[in-house]
C-alpha cells in the first residue's frame, strides 16, 4: 500500500520531513487500511511557521465575519455532500459503526453551521459606560493567534470540527494534530476546508505521536493557544509544556459518569424499558468509548435486581461485528491497547469482587477475517462499590459497572464520588426530584431522563479533572478570542499631574 501524504502546510500536502510513515490499523480485523506520514518536530514547526505567517501577515484575521460565516457554511455542506464516504472512513478507522460515524458527520457539520450563525448574530463592539459623555469605551474581540488543536482517537471528526470551527470563526490560524491512531477523517476535513475556500496556511495538519509533534505544539513559542482534548496525563503535560509562554490553555480530558437510576423511573413497563434501554446506550455507544458514556451504573436498591436482570439480558443480545457491516450494534475497540486496558479492569473488579453479569471476555469472531479484532463483550458488573478501580477510572470500553443506592442523598453522594466531572444521568418520573439531583451534581452537562445528547449551542466540559474550558456554546467561541478595551477620549487635554 503506497504512503499518503497527511502533512498539509502551507497549503500543500507533503510527507514528514524525516520520510517516516505509520500503518493505520482497521480494529476489525487489524489489517492496514491507510499509510500516512509520521510527523515529527520538524514538521510541527513547519506548520506553526505556516500558521504564524497565515495570522500575521494573511488576510483571514481581517476577514469580514460574514465571509468568515459563509466559508463556515460551506464546509458544513461539503461534509454532508461527503456524509458517507466520511462515515465510512471513520468507521474502518476509529471502529464506530456506520450509523455512529454518519451521526459524527451530520453533528460536525451542525458545529460548523452553529459558528457560522453565532459570530453573524454579534453585533460587534461592547460599548461600556465610561461615565464621561467625552469618552467613547468600546470592548471588542480578537482572535488569540495561533492555536494548536490536539484531539484524541474516540470522536476525531467531531472533535476536530469543534475545535476548527470556533477557531475559525474566530478569525485564528491553527495547526491540529489528530490522534495518531485515527487521522484520516481530519485529513479529509482539512480537504474540505480548502474546497471551501479558506486561504492556504490558515488549517495545517500533522499527524505523528503525541510525544513528538504534540509536545512540540504545545510550547512552540509562536503557538497562542492549545486546546487538547485526551487523557488527563497527556493534559497534565501539556498544560506544564505550555506554562513557560503563558499560552492559553482548553483541556478536555475524561469522566467517569453516573447514570443515575430511581426506582420510580421504572414503575411503569413503558418506563422500566426506556430506562434499560437508555442505560445500554448510555453505556455501550461506541463499544463504552464515548467520552460520554455512562459507564456507572447507579440504581436504587429496590429495583436492582429487575434492572440488571433485563439490562444483562439484552446487553448479551447485542451485535457485535465490523462497524461497516448492516445491523451490527457495537463495533471493536479502537487499538490493541484498548482492548488490553478493558480486559485488565474486568479482571481486576473480579479479583476485588464483581459479580459478572454478562461478556466478560472476547466474544466469537462474527467472520473468520475479525479473529484479529479488537473485540470485547458488553459487559456488565454487579455489585461495584467505589474501593473499586473499574468504578474509579476511566476505561474506555464496553464495561458497565452497577451501584446501589436508597436515599436520593446517597444517589447524589455516590454520583458526585468521583475525580472527573464530565456528565451524568438522572432518571426519575418526577420532576422535581430529577431538577433537584441534576441542581447538585458536580458534572458539566445533566442529562435528565435521557443520555448522550450534546448541542453545539450548549457549553460541554467537565468539572474536576474532567478538565478546563468548554466546548461548543458562545463560551467556545470565547475561548478562542482575546478581548480588547479600546478607550477613546474624545476632548483630550493635559493632566497637569507632573511638573505642570
Ligand atoms: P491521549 O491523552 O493519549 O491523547 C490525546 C491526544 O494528545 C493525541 O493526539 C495524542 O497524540 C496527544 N498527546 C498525548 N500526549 C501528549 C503530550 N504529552 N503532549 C501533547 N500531546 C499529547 O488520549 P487518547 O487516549 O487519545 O484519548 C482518550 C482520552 O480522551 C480519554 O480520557 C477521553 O475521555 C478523552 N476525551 C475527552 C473528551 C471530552 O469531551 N472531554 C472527548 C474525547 C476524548
Amino acid at each position: 500500500m503506497s504512503a499518503q501524504q497527511t502533512i498539509h502546510v502551507g497549503g500543500e500536502w507533503r510527507e514528514a520531513a524525516s520520510g517516516a510513515t505509520r500503518d493505520i490499523l482497521d480494529p476489525a480485523d487489524a489489517t492496514v487500511l491507510a499509510v500516512v506520514s509520521e510527523g515529527g518536530t520538524e514538521d510541527a514547526d513547519a506548520a506553526v511557521v505556516a500558521a504564524r505567517t497565515a495570522f500575521d501577515a494573511g488576510a483571514w484575521p481581517r476577514t469580514p465575519v460574514a465571509e468568515r460565516a459563509a466559508l463556515l457554511r460551506r464546509t458544513a455542506d461539503l461534509l454532508i455532500r461527503n456524509r458517507e464516504k466520511i462515515a465510512l472512513l471513520e468507521s474502518q478507522d476509529s471502529g464506530k459503526t456506520l450509523e455512529e460515524g454518519r451521526d459524527d458527520v451530520d453533528r460536525a457539520a451542525d458545529t460548523f453551521r452553529y459558528f457560522a450563525d453565532l459570530v453573524t448574530s454579534e453585533s460587534g463592539g461592547r460599548v461600556v459606560d465610561a461615565g464621561s459623555d467625552t469618552v467613547l469605551s468600546v470592548v471588542v474581540h480578537e482572535p488569540v493567534g495561533v492555536c494548536a488543536l490536539i484531539t484524541s482517537w474516540n470522536s476525531p471528526l467531531l472533535q476536530a470540527g469543534r475545535k476548527i470551527a470556533p477557531a475559525l470563526a474566530a478569525g485564528n490560524t491553527l495547526v491540529v494534530k489528530p490522534s495518531a491512531l485515527t487521522p484520516l477523517t481530519t485529513v479529509d476535513l482539512i480537504d474540505l476546508l480548502a474546497e471551501a475556500g479558506l486561504p492556504a496556511g490558515v488549517a495545517n495538519l500533522v499527524t505523528g505521536a503525541g510525544a513528538a509533534v504534540g509536545v512540540r505544539l504545545a510550547a512552540h513559542p509562536d503557538v497562542d493557544l492549545v486546546s487538547f482534548t485526551g487523557g488527563p496525563n497527556g493534559g497534565t503535560e501539556v498544560s506544564r509544556a505550555a506554562a513557560p509562554g503563558v499560552k492559553k490553555v482548553a483541556l478536555e480530558l475524561g469522566g467517569k459518569n453516573p447514570n443515575v437510576v430511581f426506582a420510580d423511573a421504572c414503575a411503569t413497563t413503558e418506563g422500566f424499558d426506556t430506562a434499560v434501554d437508555q442505560a445500554l446506550n448510555a453505556a455501550f455507544v461506541h463499544s463504552g468509548q464515548a467520552r460520554s458514556a455512562g459507564s456507572r451504573l447507579i440504581v436504587e436498591e429496590s429495583v436492582r435486581e429487575r434492572f440488571v436482570g433485563e439490562l444483562a439480558r439484552r446487553a448479551e443480545r447485542i451485535r457485535l461485528g465490523r462497524g461497516t457491516a448492516e445491523g451490527v450494534e457495537c463495533g471493536p475497540l479502537v487499538s490493541a491497547g484498548q482492548l488490553a486496558r478493558t480486559e485488565e479492569y474486568v479482571a481486576s473488579a473480579l479479583a476485588e469482587g464483581a459479580v459478572l453479569r454478562s461478556g466478560g471476555g472476547r466474544p466469537e469472531p462474527s467472520d473468520e477475517r475479525s479473529a484479529d479484532g479488537y473485540f470485547y463483550a458488553p459487559t456488565v458488573l454487579d455489585q461495584c462499590h467505589r474501593g473499586m478501580r473499574v468504578v474509579r477510572d476511566e476505561i474506555l470500553g464496553p464495561v458497565l459497572t452497577v451501584e446501589t443506592f436508597r436515599t436520593e442523598d446517597e444517589a447524589v453522594a455516590l454520583a458526585n464520588d468521583t475525580a472527573y466531572g464530565l456528565a451524568a444521568g438522572v432518571w426519575s418520573s418526577d420532576p422535581g426530584r430529577a431538577r433537584r439531583v441534576a441542581g447538585r451534581l458536580r458534572h458539566g452537562t445533566v442529562w435528565i431522563n435521557d443520555f448522550h445528547p450534546c448541542l453545539p449551542q450548549a457549553e460541554w466540559g467537565g468539572f474536576g479533572r474532567s478538565g478546563t474550558g468548554r466546548t461548543s456554546g458562545p463560551t467556545a467561541l470565547a475561548t478562542y478570542r482575546e478581548a480588547k478595551h479600546v478607550y477613546q477620549n474624545l476632548t483630550p487635554h493635559p493632566t497637569r499631574r507632573f511638573a505642570g
